[in-house]
């Protein structure tokens, strides 16, 4: 349907990037980029009105996204020649539009598009050798200067390479290496850095992509105090087997897992040196905040699990302590303690207790001549305890034991 629209108003339109990569990958990819020759946005607006949905326009770079009714996103953006201020990068020789868009980005597999213009619907452009870097598995940079122009590229290589288990091309590993002695890293904006390595902690192997950068000496170019321990490794590695875990248990919540990983990275570093990292991955004020009490939180937990373990405590004394840990600390306190004993409690905490509701609420309370108060939440959590012990499971119970 794009191409189609694209051609009744005289402009070419591809779809390039990721999604194209991943379809010769044989990769699901559900994100939708296009690029056109001509004015995007309002290309944008035709799409939206043909297929129904509402455009988000970016004026200042040219760009839109649809929103498709079904949630879907397409990203449209403009390639236009006058856009591209390369003087370094660029051959003499004029590009047509679409090559200068596709020459500006990071890697050959991703500088890839599709032509979708109903006269060469399908057409795959590749410009820069992406199927044969494709086929040999290689990560490979457009020109020598890319990553001076941009260091997060770096972190993109890794990302990439680690993803689809690709190994960096050996001019583009000299490239690097050279970028790292020319201590590029230490100029870029945390915001830029926390962005990409958000990215690398939502990825399947994500300690393997920070095993690369130490190896890299990148994890120390971002900040001197970010080292790989063993044990911090280690612990790492539990984290990603967690994930998988709790994947495995199909719940709807997601967690945060840059705050999962970070917590391992900082584990064994004084307060002081972790807001320190913070303030060079500019966090903001509240999500360093966050992160500091997330560890305390969980060292308390580690702490009371092993009491309430060793006593043979109830139920509802472990539903009330993981009932304080949001879902970032509870992963992280199984990935210290990952043992059959604890997954099992944080399965059950997890899949049964957590879903598990009063029979009985204030409004009974209420009903009983009980004033509103501090006693409402009191005695509903005698309930609850009664409850997730096994001694009021039915309502009727659960009034007897308020009467009470
Ligand atoms: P993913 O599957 O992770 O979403 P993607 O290729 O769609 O992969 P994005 O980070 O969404 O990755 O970027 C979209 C496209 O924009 C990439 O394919 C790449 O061509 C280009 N791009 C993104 N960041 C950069 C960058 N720093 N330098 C050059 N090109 C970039």
């Amino acid at each position: 349907r794009a191409g189609e629209l694209a051609r009744d108003v005289g402009m070419e339109a591809y779809a390039v990037g990721g999604f194209i990569r991943d379809i010769l990958l044989n990769t699901p990819n559900s994100d939708l980029d296009l690029v056109v020759e001509g004015d995007g946005i309002a290309f944008a607006r035709t799409l939206a009105q043909s297929m129904g949905g509402r455009v988000r326009a970016h004026h200042k770079f040219r760009t839109a996204v649809v929103i498709l009714e079904n949630g879907q996103r397409i990203d449209v953006a403009t390639a236009r020649l006058e856009y591209y201020e390369y003087p370094a990068a660029l051959p003499t020789v004029e590009l047509s539009s679409i090559k200068m868009d596709l020459y500006r980005r990071d890697f050959t597999i991703n500088a890839l598009a599709v032509q979708l213009n109903p006269a060469n619907f399908g057409k795959l452009v590749d410009f820069f050798g992406a199927q044969r870097d494709i086929k040999n598995r290689v990560v490979r940079v457009l020109h020598s200067l890319s990553f001076v122009e941009d260091p997060t590229r770096i972190l993109r290589a890794i990302r990439f390479a680690k993803r689809y288990n690709f190994r960096i091309g050996g001019q583009t590993d000299r490239l690097i290496r050279n970028a790292m002695q020319l201590d590029m890293i230490p100029k870029l904006s945390g915001s830029r850095i926390f962005h990409e390595l958000n990215l690398i902690f939502e990825e399947e192997h994500a300690v393997d992509c920070l095993r690369q950068m130490r190896d890299y000496r990148l994890l120390e170019a971002i900040h001197p105090l970010l080292t790989l321990t063993p044990a911090q490794e280690n612990l790492l590695e539990e984290i990603e087997k967690v994930r998988d875990w709790y994947r495995l248990l199909y719940l709807d919540e997601k967690p945060r897992n840059w705050m999962i990983y970070l917590l391992a990275v900082f584990n064994g570093m004084p307060e002081e040196d972790i807001l320190s990292v913070c303030t060079r991955l500019n966090l903001t004020k509240r999500q360093s905040s966050d992160i500091l009490t997330l560890r305390t939180q969980t060292n308390e937990t580690v702490y009371r699990f092993k009491m309430w373990r060793h006593r043979g405590g109830p139920v509802s004394e472990l539903f009330f302590m993981l009932e304080m840990l949001p879902l970032e600390g509870l992963l992280f306190f199984m990935s210290r303690y990952n043992q059959e004993e604890v997954r099992k409690s944080l399965s059950m905490y997890l899949t049964q207790l957590k879903g598990m509701e009063l029979d009985v609420s204030g409004r009974d309370l209420k009903g009983m001549g009980l004033e509103p108060g501090p006693l409402y939440g009191e005695i509903l959590r005698k309930l609850r305890a009664a409850m997730l012990d096994g001694q009021a499971t039915c309502r009727d119970d659960q009034l007897a034991l308020a009467r009470r």
